[in-house]
C-alpha cells in the first residue's frame, strides 16, 4: 500500500473572526486580501504543490489547507485556492484535498462548494464538546453546533477528523473522555489531540497570571491525553497527532503542556502500561526483561530519555532490559529470563 503524504499550505489565522482565549495566532482584523495578492497566493500554492510532487515517489499525495479556518476566508479567495488545487485532483496527481476549520463555519452551501472542488477530508477544531469549556474559552459556538455540523460533514460523504484539546479552563479528565467519545460518535475517522499550551499575549496567559486559570502540567497532560487515546484506539479512530508541532513560539511558551515531545510522552506511557500488563505478577527481581515491538516503536517503548526502561528497572528490579524489533507486529510481547 502506498504511503499517504500531505502537501501543507498554511493560511495563518485567515478566515477566523474569533478570539479564543488560548489562541496565539496573530490577529488580522478586517483583513481582506486584494485581488493581486490572491493571484499571488494561488501561484504560491501551485509552486508548493509542484515542488512536493517531484518528491512524491509512490506516496499518495493530498493538498492540505491548514493554519486558519479555511471556510471562513473570503469566498473568492477560497474558490481560487480550491480551483487551483482541484486541477491536481482532476489529473490524478493528488488524491484529494483536506482542510481545517471551525464547527460554526460549515453550512450546506459551503459543503456543496467543497465537494465540487474535490475536498475529501475536513478537520474540525472542536476542542471540547462541553458547553462550559466552550464558553470559558470564548469559542463562540456551543456543543450543539459541533454535533449538527459534524453530522452534515459525514452525511455529505467527507472524512471527518476531530481536533480536541486537553486541560482547557473548566475542563476535567471526565469531560475530555466525553469529548473523545463524542468525536467517535460523530463518525470521525481520525483525530488530533492538543494538550493546552499557554502562550504569552493570550487571554489565557492573563488568566494564569491573575489566578483564574491553573495551567495543566506535562504530567497531567500525559495522563489525560492517554485516557482519550484509549477511547480512540478502542473505536479504531486514527490518531494523527498528539501535541503541537515544535516551533520557536512553542519553545518559549511559559506555561501549560509545553514539553517539546508531549506526544512521545503519551505514546511512551501507553507502551509502559502494555509492558506492565504483559509482565503480570511473576517474579522479576534480578531478571532480564526482553521486550519485542514493531520496528518503528523501539524509541517509544524505551520512553523519552529511556524513562520507561528506568521506571521498569526501579519498580520491578530487572537486572537488564532489552528491546527488540519484531517486524510489523504491533503487539508488545515480553519475555522474562533468569539470565541472558
Ligand atoms: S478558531 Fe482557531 S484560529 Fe480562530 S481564534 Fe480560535 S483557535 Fe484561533
Amino acid at each position: 500500500m502506498s504511503k499517504h503524504k500531505n502537501i501543507p499550505f498554511f493560511i495563518p489565522h485567515s478566515g477566523c473572526k474569533n478570539n479564543c482565549t488560548f489562541c496565539s495566532q496573530t490577529k488580522i482584523t478586517g483583513f481582506c486580501l486584494p485581488y493581486d495578492d490572491m493571484l499571488e497566493e494561488a501561484k504560491r500554492l501551485k509552486a508548493t504543490v509542484e515542488e512536493a510532487l517531484k518528491y512524491a515517489g509512490d506516496s499518495e499525495m493530498q493538498i492540505a489547507f491548514f493554519g486558519g479556518s479555511f471556510t471562513g476566508i473570503e469566498p473568492d479567495r477560497m474558490e481560487l485556492l480550491l480551483k487551483t488545487a482541484f486541477e491536481y485532483v482532476k489529473t490524478g496527481s493528488v488524491a484529494g484535498i483536506r482542510l481545517s476549520t471551525r464547527p460554526d463555519y460549515i453550512s450546506d452551501d459551503i459543503l456543496t462548494s467543497l465537494k465540487k472542488y474535490g475536498v475529501t477530508h475536513i478537520e474540525l477544531g472542536l476542542q471540547s464538546t462541553d458547553d462550559a469549556v466552550l464558553e470559558a474559552t470564548e469559542r463562540g459556538h456551543n456543543r450543539e453546533v459541533c454535533f449538527t455540523n459534524a453530522k452534515k460533514i459525514v452525511e455529505n460523504g467527507f472524512y471527518l477528523a476531530g481536533q480536541m484539546m486537553i486541560g482547557l479552563p473548566c475542563s476535567t479528565l471526565e469531560k475530555e473522555i466525553i469529548t473523545a467519545k463524542d468525536i467517535v460518535a460523530m463518525g470521525a475517522t481520525a483525530v488530533r489531540i492538543y494538550p493546552t499550551v499557554v502562550f504569552e499575549g493570550t487571554k489565557l496567559y492573563e488568566q494564569c497570571l491573575n489566578g483564574e486559570y491553573v495551567p495543566i502540567t506535562n504530567e497531567e497532560a500525559v495522563e489525560r491525553s492517554l485516557a482519550c487515546l484509549k477511547v480512540f484506539r478502542e473505536a479504531d479512530v486514527e490518531v494523527l497527532r498528539i501535541g503541537l508541532h515544535s516551533s520557536e513560539e512553542m519553545k518559549n511558551a511559559p506555561m501549560g503542556a509545553n514539553h517539546p515531545a508531549i506526544g512521545e510522552l503519551v505514546y511512551g506511557a501507553e507502551a509502559y502500561e502494555k509492558i506492565v500488563k504483559a509482565i503480570g505478577d511473576g517474579d522479576t527481581k534480578g531478571k532480564v526483561l526482553k521486550v519485542y515491538c514493531d520496528d518503528k516503536s523501539v524509541s517509544i517503548v524505551s520512553g523519552v530519555k529511556a524513562c520507561n526502561k528506568k521506571r521498569l528497572t526501579e519498580e520491578y528490579g530487572f537486572k537488564r532490559i532489552k528491546i527488540f524489533k519484531n517486524g510489523k507486529d504491533s503487539q508488545i510481547k515480553v519475555l522474562i529470563e533468569a539470565e541472558e
